[in-house]
């Protein structure tokens, strides 16, 4: 039904008895960043041992796959590509013997100048395996002189732009770091393991350490390099100061709402964003309406928030089978139709009659909503009023998510009533940007809001020069 994907997760644990199945289990926490492909890479000693596949966690790795997994330190990631194709060579963690010794590399965003920068080191002679942004990293510290790996990954990643939030394990160390804007998140835990050491634990969202029992410490800082060897934990800057742009879509749509992302709980943000849409809504002239509900699951926390501030009842009204798995057939052409219901069916028991306001966290294409509306109202529905909870979607992201190219963008090309009409709405609106910037508390700037207002905050040259097809939104 949707037709574009998330991004990446990546994962590491230093000096924990289970290290590949904390790991294995953390990845299972953010499988929503990404079902497309996984790994993990163990160190045992100074012995690398590495397992990757497509497909979900569950399905990549089993009981006896985990125990071969030997050793005190892992790193794992989940991936949808937003560059590079679906191919062995892709997924991650990519793996490498350098002069430093093995070097093992798992990325989350998006280099926007991986392309010049792959174009040099090809013409210097380094040869690439796959079509991706993170092999360049890989290549990077691998050409540095020096002996000591830090000093290699900062030179690394002083010469990229764009969002990479990274976690890397060598023979001896397990490091972490994230671009000097901060676009995606990366967090700091640590536990005990059954034997009383004490673990480090790294991971894209805090949801993954709910799971394994971690304490959240905090934040990798944007632009950090921190890394933990024999000696105990350190860490490092690189990169000129820049200012942080984390990017608020992480709230608005792919985070898990029982993470704290930035700083905060995306649960309560995504409430204060529906609450918000609600305030802005009654301030230019009210909608009579006798029900909110949700587009499960991505509308649930602003619906909620709706209902709060307009005292009107929260309703599910729209049921979501949650057992579409990726191995669903479709139907014959000739009962295609079915489309959306599948997964969502609107029921007439809680809409028959009603003047309905329907609450989702973004609209990109249009085309879920439209068929969303149809089928509410089918189901007996008297008004249908749309409200997203969030601003309209105008420009793709070059930072890791993944968004149609431009032209499919339909708030690109069409204004707001065009919009409404298309989708077959009785009413439309979206939050405003001041809207979701006090939502996220961000009203000092800090975010990235580039798929909402167009402005990118780094340069995008060069992004012609990765193979085409290879970086979704152009
Ligand atoms: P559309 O039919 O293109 O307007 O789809 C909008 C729906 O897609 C909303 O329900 C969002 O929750 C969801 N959505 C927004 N961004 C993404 C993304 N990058 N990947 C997958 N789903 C998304």
């Amino acid at each position: 039904m949707k037709s574009f994907k998330d991004e990446c997760g990546v994962v590491g644990v230093w000096n924990h008895q289970h290290a590949s199945r904390m790991t294995y289990l953390s990845l299972y926490a953010i499988q929503h960043r990404g079902q497309e492909s996984t790994g993990i890479v163990t160190l045992e000693d100074s012995t690398q041992r590495i397992h990757k596949g497509p497909g979900l966690v569950s399905e990549v790795f089993n009981d006896e796959i985990l125990d071969s997994l030997k050793g005190l330190a892992a790193i794992g990631h989940v991936r949808y590509a937003t560059t590079g194709a679906n191919q062995m060579a892709n997924f991650q963690p990519l793996q490498a013997n350098l002069s430093n010794g093995p070097v093992a590399v798992a990325h989350n965003g998006n280099i926007v100048n991986a392309g010049p920068v792959r174009e040099r080191l090809k013409s210097e002679g380094s040869i690439f395996q796959g079509t991706n942004d993170t092999e360049v990293i890989l290549h990077l510290i691998a050409k540095h002189p020096s002996k000591d790996l830090v000093e290699c990954v900062k030179s690394a990643l002083s010469q990229l732009e764009g969002a990479f939030s990274l976690t890397i394990l060598s023979h001896k160390a397990m490091i972490a770091a994230r671009d000097p804007m901060g676009f995606r998140p990366l967090v700091l835990g640590k536990l005990q393991d059954p034997d009383g050491r004490e673990s480090f634990v790294v991971a894209s969202e805090t949801c993954a350490f709910d799971l394994i029992g971690a304490k959240f410490l905090r934040e990798i800082e944007p632009g950090e390099i921190w890394w933990v060897d024999g000696d105990g934990e350190h860490s490092v800057k690189f990169g000129s100061n820049q200012p942080r742009k984390a990017c608020v879509f992480e709230h608005v749509y792919f985070a898990r709402p029982d993470s704290i992302v930035f700083g905060q709980s995306v649960y309560e943000v995504r409430k204060r964003a529906g609450q918000l849409l609600a305030r802005e809504d009654a301030k230019e002239g009210k909608i009579q309406f006798d029900v909110v509900i949700p587009v499960p699951d991505s509308g649930v926390p602003s619906a909620l928030g709706y209902s709060v501030e307009s005292g009107r009842p929260f309703e599910l009204g729209i049921i979501r089978n949650h057992y579409i798995g990726r191995t669903f057939i479709q139907p014959h052409q000739s009962i295609r139709d079915i489309g959306v219901k599948i997964k969502l069916n609107p029921q007439e028991a809680v809409l028959r009659d009603k003047r309905v306001v329907v609450l989702d966290d973004s609209l990109v294409r249009g085309t879920t909503s439209k068929k969303i509306i149809s089928l509410i109202r089918a189901a007996g529905a008297k008004e249908v009023h749309l409200r997203i909870a969030a601003p309209p979607t105008i420009g793709p992201c070059y930072y890791g998510v993944d968004t149609p190219e431009k032209s499919q963008l339909i708030a690109s090309r069409q204004t707001i009533e065009e919009i409404g009409k298309f989708v077959g709405a009785d009413s439309l609106r979206y939050l405003s940007i001041d809207g979701l910037m006090s939502a996220v508390k961000g009203e000092q700037g800090g975010f990235c809001a580039a798929c909402f207002d167009g402005k990118y905050p780094t340069g995008l040259h060069g992004l012609d020069l990765i193979p085409k097809g290879n970086v979704r939104g152009l």
